[in-house]
């Protein structure tokens, strides 16, 4: 059961991307400014409570990557997507959604 809540919680998600794609491409002004009003407080909200639930321990652990077993360094990769993503990867993109991540060789 819980497979089939997250199969379906993950393809809300990539559909809802893919509906602000949509949108960012084929709305008019008035209707991205709109958009960008709500939007982009969704997602510095979701940013900031992703790396929240990320942020590593003294030890330079994720709690939410790490195995309690595993010693040694997270193989947490949210920083350095967000910094990809945030800081790195922000002049003369052109992402496009799920595509962009396949495009990369990640899963989405
Ligand atoms: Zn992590």
């Amino acid at each position: 059961m819980d497979e089939v809540l997250n199969l379906t919680l993950r393809a809300a998600v990539h559909d809802r991307l893919d509906y602000l794609d949509t949108l960012v491409g084929k709305a008019d002004e008035l209707s991205k400014s709109r958009l960008a009003d709500t939007v982009i407080t969704q997602l510095t909200s979701a940013w900031r409570e992703l790396l929240a639930a990320h942020e590593p321990d003294e030890h330079g652990r994720c709690p939410a990557c790490s195995a309690p077993r595993l010693f040694g360094r997270s193989r947490c990769t949210v920083w350095r997507t967000a910094h990809s993503c945030l800081i790195a990867d922000t002049a003369g993109r052109s992402r496009s959604g799920r595509h962009h991540f396949r495009r990369r060789g990640q899963t989405p």
